[in-house]
């Protein structure tokens, strides 16, 4: 089979690869029917990713159909219609015990697919520990609405979830990227009101047009507003998913005193927490990388209409184009959000 494989730092390219079969008893394999790309690939591909293995096949957020499981897999059999999560998780260490599952310490745990061990840029994908890492895609949700589930839209659950977030609070999202959006839509089951704060005006857009129920406002006014229209002189939960030195900033001032800041986006650079300056207002932060174990909760809400990622999906190639859909994704050109690659 056709594997779009990193092969070094800024290449990747595709490898002629057999088809996976079961290594372990609770291994699943699964054909990949349609994936999508995210910015960690871009930076496997540019270097940025100690971790990555030269050789991998990458790619972590897709879905797709069990065609083989171990003896040991109880949750899904062949057949079945699968959104797979981005990390793979033993269920039985300290951290998976407690929903840590990002830091799961097997040696096949946390973020391995596409990474450390084959991902999903081709048409098979071998699935360790295949009873935590596939969920059954309800009937009648269809392959686009569910293809999110296992990574951006995990990355937003999870960030809404630990941000403390109240039934009338105004909960603030920093970037109105695929991660923010999925960020908000998750904040609203919980929150009175979400603001999307984000720098590019298409982007205001997009959320404006496919998420009218958010308030989008720019970074120049961000404080101004959270002063003004919070009940409490800032936002009462912050999630910050934009990943710069301007938006990690933003994140805390806007932030009322007391109040839970998220920070769930990656940055090039270390960020400063100035001290002094925040002193009295008694914030508490929260960072990190997604603990992705909810895909079963999060197919519910998109089965039951409260959360809709498809729009996110802005254009869709098939598998044989993946270097133009690459190409596209990396270059935020024609308001591209989430590309999805369509097997063949
Ligand atoms: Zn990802
Ligand atoms: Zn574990």
């Amino acid at each position: 089979m056709k594997a779009y494989c990193y092969l070094g730092k800024d290449k990747f390219g595709f490898v002629e690869k057999t088809e996976p079969h079961i290594a372990d008893p609770r291994d699943a394999v699964v054909r990949v029917t349609l994936s999508s790309i995210c910015t960690s690939d871009l930076h496997i591909m540019h270097g940025l990713v100690p971790r990555a293995r030269t050789g991998v096949t990458v790619g972590h957020e897709f879905v797709g159909v069990v065609e083989e499981t171990g003896a040991d897999v109880k949750s899904v059999k062949a057949g079945d219609r699968v959104a797979v999560n981005v990390e793979t998780y033993c269920g039985e260490c300290f951290f998976c015990r407690r929903g840590w599952v990002n830091n799961c310490t097997s040696p096949l745990g946390g973020w391995a697919l596409g990474c450390r061990i084959d991902g999903a840029q081709a048409a098979y994908v071998r699935v360790p520990f295949a009873d935590n890492g596939l969920t059954k895609i309800p009937d009648g949700v269809s392959d686009e609405r569910a293809l999110l589930v296992g990574d951006v839209l995990a990355t937003g659950y999870w960030a809404a979830d630990i941000a403390d977030i109240g039934a009338d609070d105004t909960a603030l999202v920093v970037g109105g990227g695929p991660v923010g959006l999925c960020a908000a839509m998750c904040a609203a089951l919980r929150a009175k009101r979400v603001v999307v704060c984000e720098a590019d005006a298409g982007r205001r857009e997009f959320a404006k047009r496919h998420y009218p129920q958010f308030t989008a406002i720019s970074p120049e006014h961000a404080e101004e507003f959270c002063r003004g229209e919070c009940a409490h002189g800032g936002a009462d939960a912050v999630i910050e998913a934009a990943g710069t030195d301007a938006s990690f900033a933003l994140g805390w001032k806007c932030a009322r005193p007391n109040a839970t800041v998220v920070v769930a986006a990656m940055y090039d650079a270390p960020q400063v927490l100035p001290l002094p300056d925040m002193y009295g207002k008694n914030l508490v932060f929260k960072t990190g990388g997604v603990d992705g174990c909810k895909c079963a909760e999060e197919l519910a809400l998109i089965a039951e209409g409260k959360i809709d990622p498809a729009p996110l999906i802005t254009h869709t190639f098939a598998f044989s184009d993946i270097e133009k859909a690459y190409e596209l994704f990396a270059s935020r050109a024609d308001g591209v959000m989430k590309v999805a690659l369509r097997s063949e």
